[in-house]
């Protein structure tokens, strides 16, 4: 059996792995796609002492680092299940495959999604305007006009923060009102360069072949269609937790996010947890990394105080 066995291979589990097999003790790692959502990013500009670098870089990084130790890393894998005997405390983590691993503690990381609005354009001007991410993206827009789609807690707050950076934001809302909490609103309506536009479902990304120019809106009550100039388009209608394969095991909040403690500790003993799976309140690679680092050590300071098996 392993000691540590890490499910997800992202900046979090990259780094817990390598945390783990620094310790000299057996280490694993399962990844359905190694490197995780940096595979779909271009631009990284807010790693600390990496000043730039291109996603696709940083995941063959990570991933060259990983094997300078002693790893068992099992790529384009699936956990499917996770249980644990309580009178042996080992932890078993079933495959999609059907194959069963063994280990002593185990770190899931397997990371998130955007969620997608699914309207013609989106994904063909993805990384071309049309963006998830405000806290990485944000200053490309320095100076443009933007739409933030989305008026719950993430939507409202990525406009505050770009009203900041851009010459406009338009926020659109599909709901008739705003979801998010009442001192966010309040802030959003004092700012001078934001419109707010409620029950308008947008129905497609404008663009030249190249780059955005705009995007179409419906409203939902009059039914009339109409059309916006843009340069940039940020999508904030969710982040979907990729943990669908514990429910029933781990405790997870109600949006999903496996509950963890400030080491990374979940509700079953021996397992840990790191990254945008969790319920850290900012999902960002340096975030998920540091949490890496905190659930690989969690799970070593767990193995030194539990007899063996
Ligand atoms: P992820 O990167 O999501 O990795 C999860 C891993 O788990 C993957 O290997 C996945 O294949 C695997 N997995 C999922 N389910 C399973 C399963 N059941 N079994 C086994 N493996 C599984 N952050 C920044 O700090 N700066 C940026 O510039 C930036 N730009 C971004 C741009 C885009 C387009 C996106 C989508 C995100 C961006 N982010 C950025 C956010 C950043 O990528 C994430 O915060 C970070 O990747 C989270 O790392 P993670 O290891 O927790 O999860």
């Amino acid at each position: 059996p392993f000691d540590v066995l890490v499910v997800g291979g992202g900046p979090s589990g990259a780094t817990a792995s390598v945390y783990a097999a620094r310790k000299g003790i057996r280490t694993g790692i399962v990844a359905e796609r190694f490197g995780g959502q940096v595979l779909d990013t271009m631009a990284i500009e807010n790693f600390t002492s990496v000043s730039y670098t291109e996603g696709p870089k940083f995941a063959a990084e990570l991933e060259n680092q990983v094997r300078q130790y002693d790893v068992d890393i099992m790529n384009t894998q699936r956990g499917a299940h996770i249980t644990r005997d309580d009178a042996t405390g080992m932890i078993t983590v079933e495959l999609a495959s059907g194959a069963a691993l063994q280990s002593r503690t185990v770190v899931v990381s397997t990371g998130a999604r955007w969620r997608s609005m699914d309207v013609p354009g989106e994904a063909e001007y993805r990384n071309k305007g049309v963006t998830y991410c405000p806290h990485c993206d944000g200053p490309l827009f320095k100076g443009k006009r933007v739409a933030v789609i989305g008026g719950g807690n993430s939507g409202v707050e990525a406009a505050i923060d770009l009203a900041g950076i851009v010459s406009h934001v338009t926020l659109i809302e599909f709901d008739s009102e705003l979801r998010a909490d009442e001192v966010l609103q309040r802030k959003l309506r004092s700012l001078p360069n934001v419109d707010i536009l409620v029950s308008a479902m947008t129905t497609e990304v404008l663009g030249d072949g190249g780059k955005v120019t705009g995007l179409s809106y419906k409203n939902r009550v009059t039914d009339e269609s109409h059309s916006v100039e843009l340069d940039g388009v940020f999508v904030q209608i969710g982040l979907l937790p990729n943990t669908e394969w514990l429910e029933g095991t781990l405790d997870l909040s109600p949006r999903g996010e496996i509950v963890v403690d400030e080491a990374g500790r979940t509700s079953l003993a021996g397992v840990f947890a790191a990254g945008d799976c969790t319920t850290v309140p900012f999902k960002q690679i340096v975030v998920a990394a540091g949490a890496g680092a905190t659930a690989a050590l969690s799970a070593f300071d767990h193995l030194i105080r539990t007899d063996v098996p």
